[in-house]
């Protein structure tokens, strides 16, 4: 199984709807050191993220894609000799798309359908896991939430400064 961790910084830095977002279309396309092998070519890790993505973005929440995926990665549990649930796929599989999917999988089950979320920030569809205790986050990194204060903060003040104008103009 693929650390959750790795599995998002391949949908963030190898989809195509994430890239565009961020204005990399002209880039040269990443690999994934953090997923090792399975990381090394990138054209493999654009097929697996653009998969992935529609996980995160699905506005039926994750479980109608994931299950979609289980099935066409042909991904299936079955019992090891140690009497412990392991994960096995077809030989000619995807191995990146199937190793990504029963991460998300896990994750899912273990943390519920509500904590994989898209990036709120404007210009910003990168996806995360939320794994905070109060299952709050809305952004997907440091960068993004400080990016919307500073927004947030400049309509309230140009919002308060037309109010301010239009008070002057009355006088
Ligand atoms: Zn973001």
């Amino acid at each position: 199984m693929l650390a959750v961790d790795a599995v998002v910084e391949l949908v963030n830095e190898c989809s195509d709807a994430a890239r565009a977002a961020a204005g990399e279309d002209g880039l040269p396309r990443p690999t994934v050191p953090a997923l090792g092998a399975l990381g090394d070519d990138p054209e493999r890790c654009r097929r697996a993220a653009d998969s992935l993505h529609g996980v995160f973005t699905d506005e039926r929440g994750p479980v109608p894609a994931l299950n979609d995926l289980l099935a066409a990665t042909g991904v299936r549990p079955r019992l090891g000799t140690d009497g412990r649930l392991v994960w096995v796929a077809p030989a000619d599989a995807d191995m990146l798309l199937a190793g990504a999917v029963v991460s998300l999988v896990a994750w899912v089950d273990a943390h519920g359908t509500g904590r994989l979320g898209v990036c709120g920030a404007e210009r910003c569809v990168d996806v995360f896991v939320d794994g905070s205790r109060a299952a709050t986050r809305r952004y997907c990194s440091e960068t993004c939430l400080n990016r919307s204060r500073v927004a947030r903060w400049r309509s309230r003040r140009s919002a308060a400064g037309r109010a301010r104008g239009r008070g002057a103009a009355r006088q």
